[in-house]
């Protein structure tokens, strides 16, 4: 996609005084003559940021203002070892909120809604977000958290919130407790804002259901603002960017070089205004795609797919990035296969292999007919052409993890 004149001037006005405003930028872009930089070309030589540098900026290293302008920090978990610490200043704060509450109107949200907020408060960022932009929606705000769905569920039918705001997980546990009660004539929700985890369309359209909601997906992530920085429509096709806060690319998480619109890559974003903690490229290493085109609703925001996966969980071949959730996506899209599959990539005289071994129910004489519907699907859908083998249910051996579904032992 090509950047427009709006972020160019933006992003050229950001980098001339980055390293002023930045030590931890000053630090990073040491050996680049920002000066040079005039060019969409020129912008994608600029090196990555990736989450290690920012903890290694640990407590306020990527600050960008003065102490005195930074009114809130955000942390995002740390899981893995030190946390990354996100510096706010007031602009920011606000600049969020006004980014929320366009998602919610984006989900046809307004300020006669009552949105129940579910997500956690506190050093994470997501409950604040849906929070603030609820204020600045002028809708009212149930702010619960997550947990205790005892006074979730009552508060649910008192306050008749009419908008459930929470993880896909969430949403299907509170779907199942309003089931199990026998309460869905006593709830008023009209609407879901959900993260955006990956899950199975049939699963989330059940929940809907149950729920009585329209499901929308929210995209977002702490190190640039929080959740809110783009949501899907009504016609639930991918998800809208506010570009005119953030720049994105998608690249190829191996060479780093972008990919054309439509192809799946690892999606890199520049916040525009960000003045706590600018990022330049920073790698979120959730993988997506650029969807071209223009969305049925009209709106002029470019979109990007749903999240379909992590970027550890891809594997090269051919020249052709895959990852499980296409395999997912095929193999539930066919009756004649369980959905319990494993693909085993080999190097056999200098060639690599793919073959997909699949659970079936269908009986020995039309296992080639399964077996040929399979490959021309991963062919349309992923553009590389397997070995089919159709095995009897329970054949292969079950795990937790999805990527455990891909094995590479091409090393
Ligand atoms: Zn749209």
């Amino acid at each position: 996609m090509r950047m427009n004149g709006f972020q160019r001037e933006i992003i050229l006005d950001l980098l001339s005084s980055i390293k002023e405003r930045s030590p931890f930028y000053a630090e990073k872009f040491k050996d680049v003559d920002i000066t040079s930089i005039e060019t969409q070309e020129d912008f994608e030589t600029l090196p990555f940021t990736d989450k290690a540098d920012l903890r290694a900026a640990y407590p306020l290293g990527l600050a960008a203002v003065p102490e005195k302008d930074i009114v809130r920090i955000h942390s995002s978990s740390g899981t893995t070892g030190t946390p990354v610490v996100i510096p706010y200043t007031k602009k920011d704060v606000e600049d969020w909120a006004v980014m929320f509450e366009r998602c919610y109107r984006m989900a046809g949200i307004t300020e006669r809604d009552r949105i129940q907020i579910t997500p956690g408060y506190g050093l994470w960022t997501a409950g604040i977000g849906f929070q603030a932009g609820c204020e600045r929606l002028g809708a009212m705000a149930v702010p619960m958290g997550p947990g205790n769905t005892d006074k979730q569920l009552r508060m649910m039918v008192d306050m008749r919130s009419t908008v459930l705001c929470a993880t896909s997980s969430y949403a299907l546990l509170l779907a199942e407790e309003i089931k199990k009660r026998g309460i869905r004539d006593q709830i008023c929700l009209r609407k879901g804002v959900i993260g955006s985890e990956r899950w199975g369309d049939k699963m989330r359209q059940s929940i809907a259901d149950d729920l009585g909601v329209e499901f929308y997906d929210i995209y977002g992530l702490t190190e640039i603002y929080g959740p809110g920085i783009g949501i899907s429509c009504d016609y639930r096709n991918g998800i809208h960017m506010w570009d005119d806060y953030i720049y994105f690319e998608i690249i190829d998480p191996k060479t780093g070089r972008t990919v054309p619109d439509g192809t799946v890559g690892e999606l890199v974003i520049t916040t525009l205004r960000k003045e706590g903690a600018p990022l330049i490229r920073y790698r979120t290493h959730d993988l997506t795609r650029i969807i071209p085109g223009e969305c049925p609703c009209g709106s002029r925001f470019p979109r990007i797919d749903i999240i379909v996966g992590r970027t550890d969980d891809m594997v090269k071949v051919k020249g052709v990035n895959m990852f499980p959730a296409q395999f997912d996506e095929v193999l539930s899209s066919m009756d004649s296969a369980s959905g319990e599959y494993q693909v085993m990539i080999d190097h056999l005289n200098g060639k690599d292999i793919i073959t997909v071994y699949f659970e079936t129910d269908v009986p020995e004489a039309d296992r080639p007919a399964a077996e040929k519907d399979l490959v021309e699907r991963i062919k349309s859908r992923i553009n590389i052409t397997v070995i089919p083998r159709a095995v009897d249910l329970g054949y292969l051996p079950r795990s937790e993890k999805k990527t455990n579904r891909i094995f590479d032992n091409r090393y």
